[in-house]
């Protein structure tokens, strides 16, 4: 069995988590989170237990009432909104979200047409996009490249979804350059460092596994990613579970190497399940592939600074 590192929690996730943590301890339940705090079923899950309620959108807060803003960030017309109906926010948005947004703004202020590369409806996007909606466009898929039209194709940048497959957003970058030649590049790396050091272990040891479990839920990007990149890289299989007892025995059939990895979102408990569960069929002999160490730590969100820096949470 082979066992990439790293995996599992980046620091956005934790701080997130600790965020909502902090939250109920301080101020007691409910504590209101719009969306998924991140997207993991396991976490979603728990903090539900301890009180924590999940809504969709701010017009299901009360007001007056304290909200979580998720990992994935929200657009400035959402902050808006809480604040028009007298809502306590906290905000959770990664650090390397928000930067993203930066950019956006930035560019948007000198006047760029903005190509975003990123999944159609995922949060993270259209908070991303609500930054300067007038000026970006979300590039998905090979036909939206041919599709995006431009006012002046000198004053052009692309910019990215933090969670995507780096290799396909390459792709996806080339194939802008062709019809925009004078494109700019974002001044540093959109996908964070978690999202590619995960993707970047999984390719390491993907060409010996005959399968390779993935820990995370469907709707994070992030760990669907790591699927397409083992096959990408030569995995004979590759698949998603959010629990060691979704795996089917069918899959394992005929299989000598397997390999686990986990997406960010995900509490290294569920790996250590799956290891368990591995191991009474056969898989004990595990040997982890380190392809990074990871020493990356935010400071928790302005609004709960002084109650507990350092602090890691509790969901691991
Ligand atoms: S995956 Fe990356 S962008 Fe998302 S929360 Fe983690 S560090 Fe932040």
């Amino acid at each position: 069995m082979l066992l990439a590192k790293p995996r599992g929690y980046c620091a956005g996730v934790d701080r997130a988590v600790v965020a909502v943590e902090k939250a109920l301890e301080l101020y007691g339940p409910p504590v209101y989170v719009r969306k998924e705090i991140v997207h993991n079923r396991h976490v979603v899950d728990t903090l539900r237990q301890r009180g924590v309620i999940f809504v969709e959108e701010t017009s299901e807060v009360p007001e007056g009432a304290l909200v979580v803003f998720s990992a994935h960030g929200v657009s400035p017309a959402v902050h808006e909104e809480a604040k028009a109906r007298d809502l306590r926010t906290i905000d959770a948005t990664c650090p390397l979200v928000t930067k993203v947004h930066r950019e956006v703004r930035r560019f948007a202020g000198e006047d760029y047409d903005i190509l975003l590369i990123g999944h159609e409806g995922h949060e993270e996007v259209e908070g991303t996009s609500g930054e300067a909606p007038d000026r970006v466009q979300l590039v998905d898929t090979a036909e939206d490249v041919r599709k995006v039209t431009v006012r002046d194709p000198s004053k052009v940048v692309w910019l990215s979804q933090t969670t995507l497959s780096v290799d396909e957003t390459m792709e996806r970058v080339d194939q802008l350059r062709e019809r925009f030649p004078e494109i700019a590049d974002p001044p540093s790396d959109d996908i964070c460092y978690a999202t590619s050091n995960r993707q970047v272990a999984v390719k390491a040891m993907a060409a010996e596994c005959d399968l390779v479990l993935v820990v995370g839920s469907r709707n994070s990007s992030n760990s669907k990613r790591l699927v397409e990149v083992a096959l990408q890289a030569g995995a004979r299989a590759a698949r998603l579970v959010d629990y060691a007892h979704e795996v089917d025995q069918a899959w394992l059939e005929g299989v000598e190497t397997v390999g686990v990895t986990s997406g960010a979102s995900v509490p290294d408990v569920l790996v250590m399940e799956l290891l368990e569960w591995l191991g009474e069929r056969g898989w004990g002999d595990v040997q982890e592939v380190t392809t990074a160490n990871e020493k990356i730590a935010f400071a928790l969100p302005r609004e709960l600074r002084g109650t507990g820096e350092g602090a890691r949470s509790s969901v691991r």
